[in-house]
């Protein structure tokens, strides 16, 4: 199988799979248990915590771990809402947010929020100026992603944070950074809360982990309960989950240059060999490396990923090309139809080589010289 869709999630190493599998069977104590094979766990859970909060840059006691990066999306936008509540009820973000976020943006609309939905251009560029404009002294919050899941377009989040602080002192700030993971520094980000999932970057799925900065007061707990997470977060520890999470931290940290530059040179020349193919045009002006949009203007997406499943090669229509429809974020682009059409998503992990990008432009090829484009 050629596995060119690390964004929609990532395979497990051995080493995250072994440290996960320790904890199932061996050390499997409950972290609130009184005895210490189970309090131990308790100890144990802060190394973990540590570990990601090392790869996120970011001071461990600020990190809480959630279930997934949908969870910490939800949680970061409800828990700024709920700090500013008596600042305003209007929030800015952005149509091309996951749509963890846009969900939890239509919920808050039906309790009242006014958001401001802010659109790319056809590059899918939102620049620092266009969301601190939107700003006004009523915004509770601005939530706008690192990096975009389906264009790899990466939003200057540093520069919005500077820029908020004259433009509106209380507003808060969350960045969803589930697809980079290992592209930012939390400290320097300057984002309220940063929301991250393991499974993009060879952790398990089922764990992720939201930073909380030092604006955020008295953070509102997302879940009550038994009180673990610091009282924010109850909800007995998913111990093997973090094990994994952290060892996954561990191994991206050990090789980021190393990786950060394998990708890179991997864009580009899958770049090159799929924009080489008649009709293929870029989609985006996206910058982080692991991510490539490309469109078989006037081929159907849906058509090329069966066909290339077909082939045991996996590459995804944007985040999913909704019953014929292009996704959100395509729509957000407004390309003409017939590119709109043939958006596709190539995403890359450490693992992956030139010779499987020379498969996949082969069997691009291959579906254009023989399959009929739509009318
Ligand atoms: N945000 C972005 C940008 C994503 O790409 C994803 C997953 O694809 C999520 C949030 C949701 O993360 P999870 O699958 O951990 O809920």
């Amino acid at each position: 199988m050629i596995y060119l869709d690390h964004a929609a999630t990532t395979p497990v190493p051995r080493a995250v799979a072994d440290a996960m599998y320790a904890v199932l069977t061996e050390q499997y104590g409950n972290p609130s248990s009184q005895y210490p094979f189970g309090a131990g766990m308790k100890k144990q859970a802060e190394l973990w915590r540590a570990a990601v909060a090392a790869l996120m840059d970011c001071p461990a006691d600020r990190l809480f771990f959630t279930s997934c990066g949908t969870e910490g999306d939800n949680w970061a936008l409800r828990a700024a809402a709920w700090q500013n509540r008596h600042v305003g009820r209007h929030i800015v973000t952005t149509a091309v947010e996951h749509s963890a976020v846009l969900e939890c943006c239509k919920w808050l609309e039906r309790d009242g929020y006014e958001v401001t939905y802010l659109a790319p251009d056809q590059d899918g560029t939102i620049t620092a100026a266009q969301v601190l404009e939107a700003v006004r002294p009523d915004t509770a919050a601005v939530s706008v992603m690192l990096v975009n899941n389906e264009l790899g377009t990466v939003y200057p989040v540093a520069e919005i944070a500077k820029g908020l602080t004259a433009r509106n002192p209380k507003t808060l700030l969350h960045t969803d950074a589930v697809q980079g993971l290992t592209a930012f520094s939390a400290r320097t980000l300057g984002a309220d809360f940063v929301t991250v999932s393991a499974h993009k970057i060879g952790g398990p799925k089922g764990i992720g982990a939201l930073y909380i900065g030092p604006r955020v007061k008295n953070p509102r707990p997302l879940l009550p309960g038994g009180g673990q997470e610091r009282g924010l977060r109850s909800g007995t520890e998913a111990t093997a989950q973090m094990a994994g999470f952290a060892r996954a931290a561990e191994l991206r940290l050990e090789r980021l240059d190393r990786d950060r530059e394998h990708l890179a040179a991997l864009q580009a020349y899958a770049r090159e060999k799929l924009l080489a193919i008649p009709d293929m045009v870029p989609v985006g002006a996206g910058t982080a490396p692991h991510i490539l949009s490309v469109s078989l203007a006037g081929w159907p997406a849906g058509n090329i990923v069966t066909d290339l499943g077909g082939q045991d090669i996996c590459v995804s229509a944007g985040s999913a090309c909704h019953q014929g429809k292009p996704s959100h974020v395509v729509a957000a682009l407004k390309l003409p139809k017939r590119v709109a059409a043939g958006v596709i998503r190539l995403s890359f992990g450490p693992g992956t080589t030139e010779a499987e990008i020379d498969a996949c432009a082969e069997a691009l090829r291959r579906h254009h010289d023989t399959r009929m484009p739509m009318l």
